[in-house]
């Protein structure tokens, strides 16, 4: 099914530690993955428990896992961070997948499409 969707940076962060513990629910709270980690997964787990989803920043999920990645909201055209996108298009399937755009990328569609259009009315005038 087709659809648009507003997806904002909030959404990942209100997310994430659902996300976390479901991506590490069979490692032990002591489990670090790389030396150069700076915190175990069940400090992490701990940090990320303690924190409010509803207001913290991007800066706090990082500093609370450990690490940065955890919430990204990336235009698929320009690959720039936005606090807001929009996702058009069915879920990823064998088929079909969905584009998710910044409001910058998508006012830039809508002004190609409309030259395109005007030129492509153009066109059906000379050919009166
Ligand atoms: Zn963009």
């Amino acid at each position: 099914m087709s659809r648009m969707k507003i997806i904002t940076q909030r959404d990942e962060i209100l997310s994430v530690r659902k996300r976390f513990f479901e991506q590490y629910k069979n490692h032990s709270d002591n489990y670090v993955f790389w030396l150069s980690d700076p915190k175990s997964i069940g400090e992490s787990r701990a940090e990320l428990s303690a924190l409010n989803l509803e207001t913290c920043s991007v800066a706090d999920v990082d500093a609370a896992i450990g690490r940065a990645g955890w919430i990204e909201n990336k235009c698929d055209i320009c690959r720039e961070d936005s606090p807001i996108l929009i996702q058009l298009g069915d879920e990823p399937d064998f088929e079909s997948r969905w584009q998710t755009l910044c409001a910058s990328c998508l006012k830039k569609a809508l002004d190609t499409l409309t030259s395109a259009a005007a030129v492509a009315a153009l066109n059906l005038e000379i050919e009166k």
